[in-house]
């Protein structure tokens, strides 16, 4: 499949979720849904959770703070943006960037297994609890992160979010650490 057609049908994936009012109560709050965004050919997927203000806003996944500290954790293994793709399993903002819920999370998730069976990537990086759990709920994030897991056809690895490194400073090294596991897939 071409890169084109790809992008497409990634597109009418993002649209369908908006004419099937998807979440409406968190459509209703938020600005814009937020699509997944980078390279519909990458071998790296990456997840997080929900958009927060700078992404609802301006409608891109990971651009605010935390995005950021995404872009060193990429850099420090020589990757861009450009190679990989970035999406989150909830697509709208909770206000006040509430966690969000189980019914949420299920009301998007067949937007989200869409998202990958186009991709078709060989490691999903989960960032953080809710985007681990969503795969391999059986799993705790404080015990797995930085550990290479199965998952369908892929290799799934469970990462600290980038937020919660912002938020405890002792996460940062071992961010940086586990971000390295990725470099044996590249
Ligand atoms: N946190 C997330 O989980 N996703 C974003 O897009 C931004 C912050």
């Amino acid at each position: 499949m071409s890169d084109t057609s790809k992008r497409q049908q990634l597109n009418r994936i993002f649209q369908e979720a908006v004419e099937n009012d998807v979440c409406t109560d968190l459509a209703k709050h938020a600005t814009q849904l937020v699509p997944g965004v980078g390279n519909p050919d990458a071998n790296i997927v990456f997840i997080g959770e929900a958009p927060g203000k700078n992404e609802d806003e301006q409608g891109e996944p990971f651009i605010g703070a935390a995005g950021k500290l995404l872009n060193e954790l990429l850099a420090s293994i020589d990757l861009t943006r450009d190679e990989i793709y970035i999406t989150n399993i909830v697509k709208y903002r909770p206000p006040n960037n509430r966690d969000p819920s189980s019914e949420e999370k299920k009301q998007f998730v067949d937007y989200l297994t869409r998202e990958l069976a186009i991709i078709e990537p060989n490691v999903i990086v989960t960032l953080g609890r809710h985007a681990t759990e969503s795969f391999l709920p059986d799993l705790r994030i404080s015990q797995v992160h930085g550990q290479p897991q199965s998952w369908e056809e892929s290799v799934l690895l469970p990462l600290y979010h980038p937020a919660a490194a912002l938020y405890n400073g002792g996460l940062r090294q071992t961010m940086f650490d586990d971000f390295a596991q990725l470099k044996q897939f590249i």
